[in-house]
């Protein structure tokens, strides 16, 4: 039986997901944390063991990033503080890649300003250097091991998310007054949206 909100869109998500996986049933949208939330902040902790309980973690962040149309999230912005990451940089959006406990084994020395966004910053777009190709090592969902060499769009994505395993978030790379002007933007929306 599947959790949902309603209950009514069962039949829809069932199609949608079909095919992804046996615990598809299970998923479910897990709220992300906005900015400037102190708990973005927090550090997280190595994962333990690659268990149920992280796969189901996995699934549901899946599920709540395509639902919020993002390339990538980090366990830190649904509030659980381990390091697990999910991207998918794919055009289809059909292709979820899973990091677990990853490290950054090799940056290239070329940089580059990419213009990037958050799904915990909602509406906020700004240049960030980031190295232009890293290798990183994770386990996956299985915990199995491996080593991504990643360029583009998805070596920009993995340091992101890595920062917010760290307790950084993008804008916190922008100037003093940059940053405050978003906070209080952000703190303005949450407000409204609150009434
Ligand atoms: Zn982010």
């Amino acid at each position: 039986m599947r959790k949902t909100k309603s209950g009514e869109n069962s039949d829809i998500l069932e199609n949608l997901w079909a095919g992804y996986g046996p615990d598809s049933c299970t998923m479910a949208l897990l709220p992300v944390l906005c900015y400037p939330d102190p708990r973005l902040h927090r550090v997280a902790k190595q994962v333990d063991a690659v268990d149920a309980r992280i796969r189901r973690l996995v699934d549901d962040m899946v599920e709540t990033m395509y639902d919020a149309k993002g390339i990538g999230l980090a366990a830190t912005q649904v509030d659980v503080h381990e390091r697990v990451i999910v991207i998918d940089v794919s055009d289809e959006h059909d292709s979820p890649m899973v990091l677990i406990n990853p490290q950054l084994i090799w940056t290239s020395q070329e940089t580059h300003v990419n213009e990037e966004g958050c799904l915990s910053v909602p509406g906020i777009y700004d240049g960030v250097v980031r190295f232009d190709a890293v290798h990183v090592q994770a386990l996956d969902q299985h915990g199995a091991s491996r080593t991504i060499e990643a360029v583009e769009l998805l070596a920009v994505c993995i340091q992101h998310e890595m920062d917010h395993l760290m307790g950084k978030v993008f804008v916190e790379y922008l100037s003093p007054l940059k940053r405050n002007r978003i906070k209080t933007k952000m703190l303005k929306a949450q407000r409204e949206e609150a009434r």
